[in-house]
């Protein structure tokens, strides 16, 4: 019989991909989304997301509409499968949204993560791969950025500090209780979609995200792309980042799950490419994948933003046996696609 994963947040961008790669694995995803972000077609209970999942797989996909912020339904879903692990997506992430409300984001985020927590004790349940990301590393005192490199220092909003906050609170809960098998997976830039252009990311309003604005600017729902600066040190002084195709990062949560047995307490990992790449590059290479003129102007520096930030990837190869394998022009090319088959993203209703 395949095992139950916990997948919270299963309906968003990354989850989504994911549990496409688990039941390819031959796992059992059991999803739980509050579908704040999600959007449920007319008639339908389940999001669209996962609906396309089935499209893709040819599997039904176990959902149940859940907010982790309501420890009862939560436990409701522990008490009906018996879980071999949890992979936890679920989490409001917008960064703008983040300093401008951040009470809601610490409550939100953190207070789902204690609720999840509490019922994996609650029903013997350790091992848990965490949505983390490069933002916990703050203002990089080298590059390429590896484990090791301090994490907490510098980061300048409250989207970025929940999820510095939730590794110390997985850290603390290993160190105090031996049973904890945690891996903390610290996402660099994630772009691109399934091949098959049925599931990709899909903001609500304006993107915050490089790429998806690209892809907006592409197809004509924007006039105009804002570099946020060209005067960093970097070659050609736009922002430098790790882009890093979502699929590689799914398979990244696959070969996490594979290996969590191995982990003793708590354990981070980049999943990126190790290469960094310009804005400007960034743009250009969208520009050859879409066939589109990309227009942008030069823009004042995005508070809060960083020059260059990219990964060393090596620990997640030498000890999950996972790399990343496609390219730029890769992640552009099957962002182009979802953008193409799905305009306005998950929603037809939607104006362009
Ligand atoms: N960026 C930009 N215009 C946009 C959005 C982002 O020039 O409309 C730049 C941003 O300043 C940064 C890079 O693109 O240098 C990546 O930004 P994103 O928000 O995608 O990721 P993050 O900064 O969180 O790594």
């Amino acid at each position: 019989m395949s095992e139950y994963i916990l997948v919270t947040g299963g309906a968003g961008y990354i989850g989504s991909h994911t549990v496409v790669d688990l039941l390819e694995n031959g796992f059992c995803p059991v999803v739980v989304d509050n579908c704040v972000n999600a959007i449920v077609a007319e008639g339908h209970k389940t999001p669209e997301s996962i609906r396309r999942i089935e499209t893709i797989t040819g599997e039904k996909v176990i959902f149940h509409n859940v907010d982790l912020c309501n420890k009862k339904d939560l436990e409701s879903i522990f008490e009906k499968y018996k879980f071999s692990a949890i992979m936890h997506f679920a989490g409001l992430k917008s960064v703008n949204e983040s300093v401008s409300n951040p009470m809601n984001y610490y409550e939100v985020n953190l207070g789902a993560t204690i609720n999840l927590i509490e019922c994996m004790k609650a029903y013997n349940i350790f091992n848990i791969v965490f949505s983390s990301s490069a933002t916990v590393y703050g203002i990089p005192e080298r590059l390429p950025i590896d484990e090791s490199h301090p994490v907490g220092n510098g980061i300048t909003n409250p989207y970025g500090k929940t999820k510095y906050f939730i590794e110390e609170i997985f850290r603390d809960l290993a160190k105090a209780e031996s049973q904890w098998k945690i891996i903390l997976l610290r996402y660099f830039n994630p772009v691109g979609s399934h091949v098959s252009g049925l599931i990709g990311e899909d903001p609500q309003g304006p993107p915050n995200n490089l790429m998806p604005y690209v892809a907006q600017v592409a197809i004509g729902r924007r006039p105009i792309l804002s570099i946020f600066g060209n005067d960093y040190d970097t070659p050609d002084g736009t922002g430098v980042r790790d882009f890093i195709h979502v699929v590689d990062l799914a398979k990244g949560h696959i070969s996490a799950l594979k290996h969590i047995n191995e982990v003793c307490g708590c354990k981070a990992y980049n999943l990126g490419t190790g290469k960094g790449y310009s804005v400007l590059e960034a743009v250009e290479a969208f520009k050859e994948a879409s066939n589109k003129d990309i227009p942008y102007k030069f823009a004042p520096r995005r508070l809060g933003d960083l020059g260059d930030v990219h990964a060393d990837p090596t620990l997640a190869k030498k000890e999950l046996n996972w790399t990343a394998n496609w390219s730029l022009s890769r992640m552009c090319e099957d962002l182009w696609r979802w953008q193409t088959m799905n305009p306005t993203g998950y929603n037809p209703n939607e104006k362009i």
